[in-house]
């Protein structure tokens, strides 16, 4: 017997669904349960009006076909991790949780490409192509759970961005269902290809908003023979900054360039395997891979150029060295929390060069709130994560973080940056988004929106400012 909810649209739409060959499973409309389909890393949630659990493509067309017939919302879904609240569902939409789709279609070895579906878990694709002897390098501290889908859409990144570039710079090719439930074919294995707008990378970090995507080619690497990590202490932000500099300058590429700055330290410093000189102001974790004779030769070059600069260039000895120093890292995130009981966590990017002067800032903007920012991040391509941390049950409190984020991004703009490096606009950064580009431009941005979704049904209330209040997400935040 088909269980009855309180709402005959969805009982609607149960009904037909079943017809169509959907199991019981792959519908959701207990409200419990609904919300689980509603909150992602931002702490918001918001129960939609049903989750559905495709399995494949005809099922994710099929759901898109009754949408469009009822002119129902539709908001894609892969882990729910994504950190700018990208996947939040209003209570008159449809959630449409990708996860069991989650097959290695194939792995390419004569054109090093593998196809996946969206729902496949990074760090699983990752191993997979390991395997063969291949490597993909995108590495969002996500990916033990991320899925590919909401790295394409979201265009994630992680701290081998510094060498080998963003998850599009890997999307090749993608299937995506546009909302009326019509299929459209992007990109394909050729290494080059100019064919007509390139939509594959209009596609790529467009959080949901234009298409549901279902399959995705991606390009990958010969695996590094070798990889060394080393730690580098410097007694100040702007000498770390300018040792990143001089790496580049010096013909030194390193995957990885990662920043500690003092209060990360701090929280951290008893989880590293080295002891810091006490004048260490900030850390950079380098780490360069590649055949045997270039990753002795780069870290030669690197012990060289630093060994008056640095008041600690120390590289991990054994694979156990290496994965502490990357554990401290990856700790960070959880350990500030230490600090104070809440944290509003921005990704903003600068240019290289604006790094120290944006930090200083930083600082600068912490003594005037009085409430610590903690900066961690991606020092190789700018990415810093500001982290206001704060007791948001103290209204003053709160109320100065609520400042500090005006001027977190002011700072950032004025210094050339954008107001995201990798985890997106969404709903949480929205009202930011005319701050950093001009009318004409979102009303182009507005114009290739209404090509995809004419009707505004798909993933509303993310990245535009909002024009009506009808289309924002009922979520709560915390
Ligand atoms: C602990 C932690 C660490 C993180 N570290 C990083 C990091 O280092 N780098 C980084 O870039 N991000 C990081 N993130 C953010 C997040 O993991 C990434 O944004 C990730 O790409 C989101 O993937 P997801 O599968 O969870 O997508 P979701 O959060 O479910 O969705 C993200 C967006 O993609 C859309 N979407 C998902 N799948 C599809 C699809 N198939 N078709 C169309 N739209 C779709 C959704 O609508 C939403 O807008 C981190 C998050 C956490 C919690």
């Amino acid at each position: 017997m088909k269980n009855k909810s309180h709402n005959p649209v969805v009982d609607r739409l149960t009904d037909r669904l079943l017809d169509a060959g959907f199991h019981k499973e792959q519908i959701v409309t207990e409200e419990i349960l609904r919300t689980c389909y509603g909150y992602d890393a931002t702490r918001q949630s918001a129960a939609p009006l049903m989750a559905l659990l495709p399995e494949n493509e005809l099922q994710v067309k099929t759901i898109l076909k009754l949408a469009t017939e009822k002119n129902l919302k539709i908001f894609p879904r892969g882990a729910g991790s994504g950190m700018s609240g990208g996947t939040i569902p209003s209570s008159d939409g449809i959630i449409i949780s990708l996860t069991r789709m989650r097959r290695i279609i194939e792995i390419d070895e004569a054109n090093m490409i593998a196809t996946v579906e969206p729902g496949v878990v990074t760090g699983e694709l990752q191993e997979e192509v390991g395997r063969y002897g291949l490597f993909y390098p995108p590495d969002p501290a996500s990916l033990a759970f991320s899925t590919i889908g909401g790295n394409v859409t979201e265009n994630a990144g992680g701290p081998r961005a510094v060498k080998y570039g963003v998850t599009g710079n890997f999307v090749k090719g993608l299937e995506a269902y546009l909302i009326n439930g019509e299929k459209i074919t992007c990109g394909n294995k050729c290494v080059k290809s100019v064919s007509g707008y390139d939509l594959t990378s209009l596609l790529v970090g467009s959080e949901g908003t234009l298409a549901v995507i279902t399959k995705i080619l991606l390009k990958l690497l010969p695996a590094p023979e070798s990889v060394k990590t080393s730690l580098l202490a410097f007694s100040s932000m702007t000498a770390a900054a300018h040792a990143v500099n001089a790496m580049f300058k010096h013909q030194i590429n390193p995957s990885t360039i990662e920043f500690l700055d003092h209060h990360s330290l701090n929280a951290v410093r008893s989880e590293l395997p080295f002891t810091l000189p006490d004048a260490t102001d900030t850390v950079l974790l380098v780490e360069i891979d590649g055949s045997a004779a270039q990753v002795e030769n780069q870290n030669l070059k690197l012990k060289e150029l630093f060994k008056d600069a640095a008041l600690l260039l120390i590289a991990a000895q054994d694979e156990s060295e290496r994965e502490q120093l990357w554990l401290a890292r990856r700790k960070l995130s959880p350990a500030i929390a230490n600090i104070a009981p809440h944290k509003i966590n921005e990704d903003i990017a600068v240019p290289l060069a604006a790094i120290p002067e944006v930090i200083a800032k930083l600082e600068k903007l912490s003594q005037k709130i009085n409430l610590p920012i903690v900066c961690f991040g991606h020092a190789g391509d700018g990415n810093i994560h500001v982290n206001v941390m704060l007791d948001k049950s103290d209204p003053d409190q709160a109320e100065r973080g609520r400042t500090a984020i005006d001027e977190i991004f002011a700072i950032t703009l004025k210094a050339g940056g954008t107001l995201s490096g990798e985890h997106g606009i969404g709903n949480t950064k929205s009202a930011y988004f005319d701050k950093e580009w001009d009318p004409l431009t979102i009303a182009v941005m507005r114009a290739v929106k209404k090509a995809f979704d004419p009707d505004n049904r798909l993933n509303p209330g993310k990245i535009f400012p909002a024009e009506s209040s009808s289309s924002e997400p009922a979520a709560r935040g915390n």
